[in-house]
């Protein structure tokens, strides 16, 4: 920890850092953040900036409203487009903390550790590599963000088709100069969609990597006069963006499901991993598909899932699992869109594999057939039920799940049902541009 800290003097020093922001994120995994002098590092540290609770989505009621900043020191990093600029800031991603140092249980951060602690009793560390697509868009004269693409190019399309390429390659730069080591950065399928993909890492900091690249890629966009949004499906018609979250479990410094003389190279552990987030998903996919808007994003047609079903390699399946074996054996589940707060996202991800291998689960029989073309009979017969149609029912299913409330704690669990209810009940009361463009000229 002191060892830390010194470095974090010498780049303080080195690049000359004027402002430390103390980031956290609310209950939706927005990103908060506080701007406090340079000097005041030393009380920083100690966790004594303290803030309004009240204030933030999903946090403290107003009369016990005082709530504590406890930096996490790895995740100190300078902002790339602060040392630009000709003066320097750094950032700190913290946790929340009551006013007698406990961790706050409001703190979605806090769940992740919870469950992350609940897999090392049984001797896991959770290991996570997400991939978070997003679209760029243009503004107007106000600059508001509007629908217009500002590129034509398809998967894998290079410049010029791609101008996204340019703003792509400062992301990246960005990114690299905060610490990721980047895997992969392309153009997606869809016009004007882009990934960039960042290395697994343990749990809580691929969801600390994950709000960070979504407020990289946000103000990198920004400075090209671009909006990016990480909405799921912002366009009708063509392809949605995803979060797909790889996982694996490692024990004893091994991939706990890899098992070379198993079916497939997969061991019992990661059959029983698949069985739990097949028989969980209902319960959890309010947390990894949270707005009204992610359900249209899991229809057929648009390599997203609808149905849950799993397969080695089928990209119309649920869960895939990537044919890298050894140390890369993972399981992928396709349904999260990078909307979702990560660090819930990751927790009930684990939680439900977790459950699964405790109950020592084993799933149904894999679908290697395109379940997307698949007629209803055929559906039926292989026993494939679908994923909730849209946000009522899977925010339903998350209030009647002990699994949930187990998994968030009772403090997020009920917070969390209560935005997700209001959300869909002022989505209910409001009178969309469909419903004035079919009904308003024929009746
Ligand atoms: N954009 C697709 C989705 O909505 C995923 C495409 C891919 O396989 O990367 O999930
Ligand atoms: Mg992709
Ligand atoms: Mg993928």
């Amino acid at each position: 920890q002191t060892d830390v800290l010194s470095q974090i003097k010498d780049i303080i020093s080195q690049k000359n850092v004027e402002l430390l922001h103390l980031q956290f994120i609310d209950l939706e995994g927005t990103l908060k953040h506080v701007t406090v002098p340079v000097e005041k590092l030393d009380d920083v540290v100690e966790g004594k900036s303290m803030f309004d609770g009240s204030s933030v989505v999903g946090f403290s009621p107003i009369n016990k409203s005082d709530l504590y900043l406890q930096p996490d020191l790895q995740t100190f990093a300078v902002l790339p487009w602060s040392v630009e600029e000709g003066y320097s800031e750094a950032r700190f991603l913290c946790s929340v903390t009551n006013p007698d140092g406990t961790l706050f249980e409001g703190d979605t951060r806090n769940v992740l550790k919870n469950t992350i602690e609940k897999a090392a009793d049984h001797g896991y560390t959770i290991s996570v590599g997400p991939e978070l697509e997003f679209f760029l868009f243009k503004t107007d004269e106000e600059g508001n963000p509007t629908v217009q693409v500002h590129d034509n190019g398809g998967y894998f399309e290079p410049s010029p088709k791609d101008i996204g390429e340019r703003v792509r390659l400062e992301i990246y730069r960005a990114l690299k100069a905060m610490g990721f080591t980047i895997e992969a950065s392309h153009h997606e399928v869809a016009e004007g969609q882009h990934e960039i993909n960042f290395k697994y890492a343990d749990a809580l900091t691929a969801a600390d990597r994950s709000t960070t690249y979504k407020w990289v890629v946000k103000t990198v966009a920004a400075k090209f006069g671009l909006h990016a949004t990480f909405m799921p499906k912002p366009v009708a018609g063509i392809n949605g963006s995803g979060m797909h979250v790889n996982m694996s479990f490692f024990k004893d410094g091994e991939n706990a499901f890899f098992d070379p003389q198993g079916e497939d190279a997969l061991s019992e552990t990661a059959y029983s991993f698949i069985g739990g987030l097949m028989d969980n998903i209902k319960n959890f996919v309010a947390l990894t598909n949270p707005l009204v808007n992610s359900y249209k994003r899991l229809v057929p047609g648009y390599e997203a899932p609808c149905y849950i079903a799993w397969s080695a390699s089928n990209r119309s399946a649920l869960v895939r699992i990537p044919s890298t074996r050894g140390m890369g054996t993972r399981v992928e589940l396709r349904c999260p869109d990078p909307s979702a707060n990560p660090y819930l996202a990751f927790a009930a991800v684990a939680a439900a594999g977790l459950d699964g291998i405790e109950r020592s689960l084993k799933p149904v029989d894999s679908v290697n057939e395109d379940i997307f073309h698949m007629t209803e009979e055929r559906r039926a017969e292989l026993g494939i039920d679908s994923l909730p149609g849209d946000l009522k029912e899977a925010v339903e299913a998350l209030q009647n799940s002990d699994f949930a409330k187990r998994t968030l704690g009772s403090h997020v669990y009920e917070e969390y049902i209560a935005l997700k209810k209001g959300e869909w009940d002022s989505y209910r009361l409001a009178v969309h541009g469909w419903e004035l463009e079919n009904y308003q000229a024929k009746f």
